[in-house]
């Protein structure tokens, strides 16, 4: 064992200590968790020095045992979890253990300190996992000496969990670490059990931690029960887990309960996956893998830094823990574990990158999750409402970047549509219900639904019944602009270009409508031009509009007014364009403008109206006003006229 000289005290962060403060304050139930969590953990640091030690040998002695041992003492009550892995510097404890690190538990403590009742605490415990500290739900200190393999000293590190710790230099024979925890007393009503029984560590290690791929070895007294009190300490070693890695067994021997465990070590996640896929491939190439969809997205998956929850392996043995290689980005909110045969050990990233297994294992996995996707949509419609309410954007991102299996996304997607005010459609659904003259899928983007819906550009499409997809979410914009036709009909949004409805006869007709009104009203479009020059190109005739007098539309290639503002809001802002004003002519308002021009074509309430009526239509897309001051103005001196 150790011997401790000088000692440090440290302050934890402060987010660190509200973190605990409500942990050990919280009434949780299943505290025996924190096995898991601390076994999950050594697992962790033996897969690291094992990955380590394969490109710099001296790091292990011969022989070296890679296992996890746990040590009851039950006269002075404590458990020690010991593992013979990577072990931690004392810059690595101060950096990892006096530190919240991870983002999901920063994420998980904002939460905490948001939730009122203590349910709802217990709750979130579930739902993030919070690893190390977890242990302060079983002990009153918890003390680790650990050593780095390849250092020659050794660190002991301890805290009561009260907002403290201290550093102190130790003695270790081995690198590693111990975990010493002095166990609370048990009390059945608080749920704390006696964590020293071995019958009770058994029953934990089986029920989280069977699959571990180390093994988790018993280190203490037989118990067995009704046999007197023997002087001599009897020392039993027992290993309490199968360690048979799950990913090599097939579907029908493995229990659902199995691979939730599995996932929720592999995944850091605490709730249950929406979707297991035990997946094999033999032939040009084997593999083994057992990928999971998560029933949650986490709280980072759509930022810059989200990371790939694959780990990847070579013969059983992990070679790399985020491997972003074998899957495309789009998809890397799948979790688990991908292991193949055809890869040496010692791959670096670099190579990996360039390696034509790992080409071959990308393209077999993304068919073959695509192809789970379709059927999970086909047969578990409940189940794929939830995947795609997690990771229905991310899977848009797919139409813009997967183009080799764009005839695999778009099958997937899902839309709200003018059809359904709840239920989504697929684009299959929207063809099948096409009307027998509709050439193109029709869309619009807006800000949310309600926004989309009251959007004059929808008048007319409406009153002959055409269905329109509603697009609210801010990656559509650049997903429709990748996804141009789906069975050959093109996609067209309601407010870019001309747009006639009906058969081939009635947009001829209606062009030729058109054209003579357009000559009819030339001089008038041109002076309503003139007044607007500033932010708007051309003033038209409309065929969308039924009730509003006025509407804004851009060309076919230009952005829509909803990523204008998308844009806008980001660095930098982006192009303000200049619109192309519709009219209704057949609108009252209109018509009455009309007539007061023919009659008097320099009548300067003609100037005010048409820029009433052009910052009215930005409200009604829900773009910014052009110029509130005038806005205010003009509509005011209205008011003073009606009252
Ligand atoms: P996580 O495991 O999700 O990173 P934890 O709170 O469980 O979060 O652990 C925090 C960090 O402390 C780990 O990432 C690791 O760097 C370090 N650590 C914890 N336990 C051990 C151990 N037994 N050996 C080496 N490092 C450890
Ligand atoms: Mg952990």
């Amino acid at each position: 064992m150790s011997t401790a000289t000088a000692q440090d005290s440290f302050q934890f962060q402060a987010e660190t200590t509200q973190l605990l403060h409500l942990m050990i304050h919280s009434l949780y139930t299943q505290r025996e968790i924190f096995l898991r969590e601390l076994i999950s953990n050594a697992s962790d640091a033996l897969d690291k020095l094992r990955f380590e030690a394969l490109t710099n040998t001296e790091l292990v002695p011969d022989g070296h045992k890679y296992e996890i041992r746990l040590k009851p003492d039950e006269a002075n009550r404590t458990l020690t979890i010991s593992d013979t892995g990577i072990g931690m510097s004392r810059q690595d404890l101060i950096d990892h253990i006096g530190t919240i690190a991870r983002s999901g538990t920063q994420e998980m403590r904002k939460r905490m300190q948001e939730s009122q009742s203590a349910e709802s605490v217990a709750d979130l415990i579930g739902q993030f996992g919070v690893g190390f500290y977890s242990a302060f739900m079983v002990a009153d200190k918890v003390a680790i000496i650990t050593r780095r393999a390849g250092e020659a000293t050794a660190t002991q590190w301890e805290s009561a969990g009260d907002g403290s710790y201290t550093l102190a230099e130790a003695e270790k024979a081995s690198s590693g670490t111990d975990i010493i925890l002095h166990l609370k007393k048990p009390d059945a009503e608080n749920g704390i059990e006696d964590y020293t029984d071995r019958w009770k560590l058994s029953m934990i290690v089986h029920k989280y931690s069977d699959f571990i791929p180390y093994p988790i070895i018993y280190e203490g007294p037989p118990q067995e029960p009704g046999e007197p009190e023997s002087k001599e300490i009897k020392i039993e070693t027992k290993t309490l887990n199968s360690q048979k890695p799950l990913w090599t067994r097939r579907r029908a021997e493995v229990s659902d309960s199995d691979y939730n465990d599995f996932y929720k070590h592999v995944a850091n996640d605490w709730t249950e996956p929406l979707k297991v896929l035990p997946l094999k491939a033999e032939g040009t190439f084997e593999l083994e893998a057992l990928l999971f969809i998560p029933a949650q997205a986490p709280h980072d998956l759509f930022y810059h830094g989200s990371e790939s929850g694959l780990k990847l392996y070579a013969k059983r043995v992990m070679v790399m823990e985020k491997c972003e290689e074998v899957l495309p980005r789009y998809l890397r909110f799948v979790k688990g574990v991908v292991d193949s045969s055809d890869l040496p050990l010692n791959i670096s990233r670099q190579r990996l990158q360039q390696d034509r297994h790992i080409t071959q294992i990308r393209k077999w996995l993304t068919k073959k999750l695509l192809e789970a996707l379709a059927e999970l949509k086909e047969k578990e419609s409940e189940k794929y409402l939830k995947f795609w309410s997690q990771f229905g954007r991310a899977m848009k991102e797919g139409v813009s970047s997967d183009y080799e299996n764009k005839d695999k996304i778009l099958p997937l997607l899902l839309f709200e549509s003018s059809h359904d005010a709840k239920e989504l459609t697929t684009l299959g659904d929207y063809v099948g219900r096409m009307k027998p003259e509709q050439k193109e899928i029709l869309y619009l983007t807006g800000e949310s639904r309600k926004v989309i819906e009251n959007s004059p550009h929808l008048e007319s499409v409406r009153q002959k019944g055409y269905e329109v997809l509603y697009l609210s979410d801010p990656v559509d914009e650049l997903m429709v602009q990748s996804l141009h036709e789906f069975q050959e009909h093109k996609l067209k949004s309601v407010t870019k270009g001309r747009f006639e409805l009906g058969t081939d006869e009635e947009k001829k007709q209606a062009e030729e409508q058109m054209k003579q009104k357009e000559e009819e009203y030339k001089s008038f479009l041109e002076a309503c031009q003139k007044k607007l020059d500033e932010y708007v190109k051309q003033i038209r005739v409309s065929s969308r509009l039924v009730d509003s007098p006025a509407c804004l539309v851009t060309e076919e290639h230009e952005y829509s007014p909803h990523l204008e503002r998308l844009l806008q809001k980001g660095k930098g802002g982006g192009p303000k364009q200049r619109r192309i004003m519709e009219l209704n002519l057949a609108h009252p308002i209109i018509q009455k403008l009309h007539d007061r021009f023919k009659s008097n074509s320099d009548d300067p309430t003609l100037g005010d109206s048409i820029e009433l009526l052009f910052e009215l239509a930005l409200v009604a897309e829900g773009s910014e006003i052009a110029d509130p001051v005038r806005l205010n103005r003009l509509t005011l001196d209205l008011l003073q006229k009606a009252v």
